[in-house]
């Protein structure tokens, strides 16, 4: 069996495991709400809560558990005879959930090869539609009243008025540009959920640290399998104060991967101490630990493994290493939210981890966030200290720190879609099989390896074309509106900032690297139409490019 082959296997047969445990099924209750295209099946069933009594009945939908979303209209359908036929349009963007709350009536969805006809007979069940599906409902019972909730106010503009045009809108969204990342779609996900946990926070009164924060940090330590976070306000300060809670500072040298986001590196120099580059491996573009040892020196005192694009690095031979030579390991896991190693999670790995909540990350806020999480509680505490003005007791400050506080706001929303994390980690790692399966067999390009220790979480899928082709490549996906991203076109150690530091040649690896490697499409809101269509324009441009 070559690699590929074996990699696809084992990625399938945890997703077998993982969608029998993880995924929403279509009718079940209570419904979870998956962000868009997960769930292709436009309309799913889910039960209402019927409190009945001698005095009546009474029947509740609640936003977050039956229908996920704010109704912003509602209207009923009543004096109905069973020849009537209501509907009969599509929807762009509109979401509703439909009750009979008397009679019966039948629904008939429509939507890309899905064609479902259910019949709503009971108050106790309720329909959810999904955006872009055509809808129509007939066969009222002459008692029938329809209850409709829909997301939007009246607008027009989102109407498909006619079948055929409905197709071709459906067609035209099919073959329409594929975005690197759209984080709008997250928004039309869960924006819903999104705005509640802000209200809370504007309703709470605190607007600097108080229960949102330390909810989600309680919520990410377990999550992590930690037992201390630290909100911090982004992933580079998340790095930096690590380092100084270790008392890393001038003098001091720190081991980083020579291929990674610029931030390892500037964490240390914003400490004060020498980042020390180490070349990476090729086939993954991880820290090559082999390569450790030869560069420790009398004033090494950390080294810094990143678990590039949600990969983790091989941790049990560095940490080995590490306590040989006393030296503290800080795991960069701002590509890695989810990530294990052997089973753990990365961000309980190492001594402590610096997570980054970026907009983009597998795990990420509406603005700038980041967190240290740690088991032990004196660093754990040094480094909450350092956020807050070297204080943890009103006005007496024992170190000179800075402010670097997690928003309560962006806690709030990231409690929220930490709940989704494990669904949104697995969608990656279905569209990451799907390039698998669909790429192996392409010449002119390679595909990223797993490592035998990883559940990796796919932050990044950064595949390699060679021969000085990449370039090329990415502008004919760019001219047939595939989005791409290179991660990174220039490594850490010829970056200007650094300039005269090192001799480019001793980072070879990491030198061919920013040279091949491109990033396609990859997030949980892509479609498998969008992901086959990066699929078909890549063999495309494979073919035609020199
Ligand atoms: C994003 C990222 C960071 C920095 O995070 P910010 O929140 O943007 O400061 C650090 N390291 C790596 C590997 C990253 O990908």
């Amino acid at each position: 069996m070559d690699a590929s082959a074996e990699i696809i296997e084992h990625l399938s047969r945890r997703l077998t495991s993982a969608s029998e445990l993880r995924m929403p099924r279509p009718t079940s209750t209570p419904v979870t709400i998956a962000a868009p295209a997960v769930t292709p099946n436009p309309v799913s069933l889910v039960d209402i809560q019927i409190i009945g009594s001698d005095d009546g009945t009474l029947g509740i939908a609640e936003a977050s558990k039956h229908f996920g979303f704010d109704p912003k209209r509602i209207y009923f359908l009543t004096d109905l005879n069973k020849r009537s036929f209501r509907g009969a349009h599509g929807h762009k963007q509109l979401r509703q959930f439909i009750v009979c709350v008397h009679g019966t009536v039948t629904l008939e969805i429509i939507a890309r090869e899905h064609r479902v006809i259910t019949t709503l007979d009971h108050y106790s069940k309720g329909a959810i539609l999904r955006p872009g599906c055509w809808r129509a409902l007939r066969d009222f019972s002459h008692d029938a009243i329809v209850l409709v909730l829909a997301s939007h106010e009246y607008d027009e503009a989102d109407y498909l008025r006619d079948f055929d045009q409905f197709r071709a809108w459906e067609q035209s969204v099919a073959t329409a540009p594929v975005p690197y990342i759209d984080l709008k779609r997250t928004d039309a996900a869960i924006g819903f959920q999104i705005r509640r946990a802000i209200d809370g926070v504007i309703a709470s009164g605190t607007y600097v640290g108080g229960p949102a924060v330390q909810r989600f940090e309680d919520d990410f330590s377990q999550y992590c399998g930690t037992t201390h976070t630290v909100g911090v306000a982004n992933g580079l300060d998340a790095l930096s104060l690590a380092l100084r809670a270790m008392a890393i500072g001038p003098g001091d040298e720190v081991i980083i991967p020579a291929h990674t986001f610029v931030a390892t590196a500037l964490a240390v120099t914003a400490v004060g101490a020498t980042p020390c580059p180490v070349d990476v491996e090729y086939e993954t573009g991880l820290l090559d630990v082999s390569k450790v040892e030869a560069a420790i020196t009398a004033r090494t005192k950390a080294v810094i493994p990143v678990h590039l694009y949600g990969h983790p690095v091989d941790m049990d031979p560095l940490l080995e290493i590490a306590s040989r030579y006393g030296l503290r390991v800080l795991e960069d896991a701002a590509q890695a939210h989810g990530a294990r190693y052997y089973g753990r999670r990365c961000g309980a790995l190492g001594d402590a981890a610096a997570f980054s909540f970026y907009p983009t990350k597998n795990l990420g806020a509406i603005g700038d966030a980041g967190a240290v999480t740690a088991s032990d509680p004196a660093l754990a505490d040094r480094v909450r200290k350092l956020a807050n003005y070297g204080s943890s007791t009103k006005y007496i400050h024992e170190i000179a720190g800075g402010n670097s506080r997690l928003d309560p706001i962006q806690a709030a929303v990231l409690d929220v879609k930490l709940k989704h994390l494990d669904a949104w980690n697995t969608r990656r790692e279905v569209l990451a099989l799907r390039y698998l399966a669909g790429l192996r067999h392409v010449r002119g390009i390679s595909l990223p390896i797993v490592r035998p220790w990883a559940e990796p979480v796919w932050h990044v899928f950064a595949v390699k074309i060679e021969g000085g082709r990449r370039d090329a490549v990415a502008q004919f996906l760019q001219q047939a509106g595939i989005g791409t991203n290179l991660h990174y076109p220039v490594p850490v150690t010829e970056q200007p900032c650094y300039a005269g530091n090192w001799n480019h040649d001793d980072f070879p690896n990491a030198r061919r690297l920013a040279r091949s490697l491109i990033s396609l499409p990859l997030d949980p809101t892509h479609s498998d139409d969008e992901i086959d269509r990066v699929i078909h324009v890549l063999q495309k441009a494979l073919a035609q490019t020199v």
